[in-house]
């Protein structure tokens, strides 16, 4: 064993360090049915008013509020598509339908409820106010109007404006491409029964679904020797077609952890140690070409909580989101939780309702290896460091991954 000689840097100024020399990368513009979840990249400005002309909101008549309590003439017919071509003229009405073009002429609709229609004669009520029952051109938006703004998400509402404006493909940020590489030569394949000794990767299945769910495109390398040359090829040839290169395993100071010094080779560590429980050996470099490197420690837990902390607010600063943070909310412990001197602990939890507040439990054993702790796991509670420990009613401050 040799000592690390990395500084141990406090977990939130490791965190702002990552984000520091994380980028925003560049543009695209893609399809509609792409861009869903995606962050637009220019503001969005209307290039007509919505609705395009004076459109019916019912089935009705189009009728002019002077002809009030008169008996009208039925003369045509504007349905969704197909206006009526003429001009309303006094002593008439024009049959219409939700989403008709208001004929020329007419400024009321009077719905089909409200009339008596006899023999091609309709008789109106006694009161009508213009304006009545239609959607005057522009109601909804201006043409010239920004309707979205650039760092605004692409949900549903969204997306349908763009497509109401007939915008077949947006500019939005692109995504982040990413290799993922589980190190050990302990490590087997899924579906594989391991031998004595060995056990199998489960952090690359377990990452791959985290840095989706973060919005990184991903390109699996497999499970890496923990031998420094073939390591070294297959980083380098990987980190060609990608942003971003991710690894489990390999970065504490036994003689077999070869990420640290790989990187040291190929970029600049910034981070090397964090005083951070789980996830101290959690390591981070920039690589030349902007690119970015995250050494993750091996143990399940700790891959995934390191993620959580370091790797996923960077990927959406990458993406080009406003919020980088999953939400921090205070809970109420409802356990006594143990402290470590010099190291931020983060506790997973689950969490229940009481009257107002959010109640945390302990998940079990907050062993770094037991992936039980962190399934169906409700949130990380932060405990900072100390010697006591935090009495169970004690308001912690918790990242919340899911609420209760
Ligand atoms: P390391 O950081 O390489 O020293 O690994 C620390 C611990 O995590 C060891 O017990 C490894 O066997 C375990 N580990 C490393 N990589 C993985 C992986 N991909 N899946 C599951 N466990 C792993
Ligand atoms: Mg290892």
């Amino acid at each position: 064993m040799r000592a690390s000689t990395y500084p141990l840097i406090d977990a939130d100024e490791a965190a702002a360090l990552v984000l520091t020399h994380t980028p925003v990368l560049g543009i695209e513009k893609i399809a509609l049915a792409h861009c869903v979840g995606r962050v637009l990249a220019e503001d969005l400005v209307a290039t007509a008013s919505l609705p395009a002309f004076p459109s019916s909101a019912v089935d009705g008549y189009a009728v002019r509020a002077a002809d009030a309590g008169k008996q009208l003439r039925v003369v045509g017919e504007s349905a969704a598509g197909r206006p009526f071509e003429g001009k309303l003229t006094p002593g008439s009405a024009v049959r219409i339908l939700t989403g008709g073009v208001l004929p020329d002429g007419a400024d009321c609709v009077v719905m089909v409820e409200d009339v008596e229609e006899k023999g091609g004669v309709v008789t109106v009520p006694a009161s009508l106010k213009p304006g009545l029952n239609f959607h005057s051109p522009g109601d909804d938006l201006r043409s010239g109007e920004r309707v979205l703004r650039a760092g605004e998400q692409l949900g549903p509402a969204e997306l349908g404006l763009a497509a109401a404006l007939s915008f077949p493909r947006l500019p939005v940020i692109r995504r982040p491409r990413v290799a993922l590489m589980s190190t050990g030569d302990e490590l087997v394949e899924v579906g594989q029964i391991p031998v004595r000794g060995q056990i199998v990767d489960s952090n690359r299945w377990a990452l791959l679904a985290a840095l989706r769910e973060a919005g990184a495109d991903v390109k699996g390398l497999g499970i890496g020797p923990d031998e420094p040359d073939a390591l070294r090829r297959l980083v380098i040839e990987a980190l060609r077609e990608v942003d971003v290169l991710v690894t489990s395993g390999g970065v504490s100071v036994g003689t077999h952890d070869l990420i640290k010094p790989l990187l040291e080779s190929l970029g600049t560590v910034h981070v090397g140690r964090v005083k951070l429980k789980p996830g101290k050996p959690f390591t981070f470099a920039t690589l030349p070409e902007g690119k970015a490197a995250f050494g993750l420690p091996g143990f399940p837990v700790s891959s995934l909580v390191t993620f959580e902390v370091f790797v996923r607010p960077a990927l959406r600063k990458m993406q080009g989101f406003a919020h980088l943070q999953r939400p921090m909310l205070p809970v109420r412990l409802g356990y006594d939780a143990r402290a470590t001197a010099e190291r931020t602990e983060y506790q997973r939890v689950t969490l229940r309702r009481d009257g107002g507040e959010l109640v945390a439990e302990t998940t079990g054993s907050q062993s770094s290896s037991r992936l039980m702790s962190l399934a169906g796991a409700h949130a990380l509670v932060r405990i900072p460091p100390g010697n006591q420990g935090i009495k169970a009613g004690t308001t912690v401050e918790a990242m919340i991954l899911a609420l209760p």
